[in-house]
């Protein structure tokens, strides 16, 4: 027996693939979708289409962009010597909202995972070595996050740029473990990156 039509059931399986979402959450979003005029759904589902047929990696930095390079990567008044390397585009964001950065980043889009069978070459190192090519870059900052995975990322990449002989260093341990950058403030932040020791 259906207790559902066939369209919502789909629906339902659809947003229940989204990240945090169960399948009661699922649900309820159904049915809230279900309530609302035809055209706030048309407009959702716009922007859903657009935005995953114009957001692309930027061709320098990998973090995500409707052009062919970010603002960040293009601006001339950023410090193309230096390099952030961070774990994902709500990182470079937190980062960002401090102000006090004024180099440019590299975004991995994950970290080195053995247990989640993530390795090296599933997130964006093979970019990140073929900017370090150039002799403009003077130095690399590892802001991986200081969980298991953040640590084996940055010893990872520390051992590729080391023959290079380009200054690496990391940030310092004020960011909590297992902290999400995105929630922490400004401050700490600012001060993780003052206090980056060279490897
Ligand atoms: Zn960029």
């Amino acid at each position: 027996m259906e207790y559902y039509s066939r369209q919502m059931q789909t629906l339902m399986e659809e947003l229940g693939k989204l990240p945090g979402i169960g399948q009661k959450t699922a649900g309820r979003l159904a049915y809230h979708l279900m309530n609302q005029p035809e055209a706030a759904v048309e407009s959702l589902a716009r922007a859903l289409t657009e935005a995953r047929k114009n957001v692309r990696f930027c061709r320098s930095c990998c973090t995500l962009t409707d052009q062919e390079v970010c603002p960040i990567c293009a601006s001339q008044k950023r410090d193309h010597s230096q390099i952030m390397v961070v774990e994902n585009p709500r990182d470079l964001a937190a980062y960002e909202r401090t102000g006090k950065y004024n180099g440019v980043y590299h975004v991995l889009h994950g970290v080195i995972s053995p247990a989640l069978g993530i390795g090296p070459s599933d997130i964006r190192l093979k970019e990140l070595m073929q900017r370090l090519q150039s002799d403009e870059v003077k130095e690399v900052i590892i802001a991986t996050g200081s969980t298991l995975e953040g640590e084996t990322t940055a010893m990872y990449i520390y051992q590729l740029i080391r023959p290079t002989g380009i200054l690496t260093s990391r940030i310092a341990s004020g960011v909590p473990v297992g902290g999400d950058l995105e929630y922490i403030d400004e401050i700490t932040l600012y001060r993780a990156l003052e206090g980056r020791r060279a490897l």
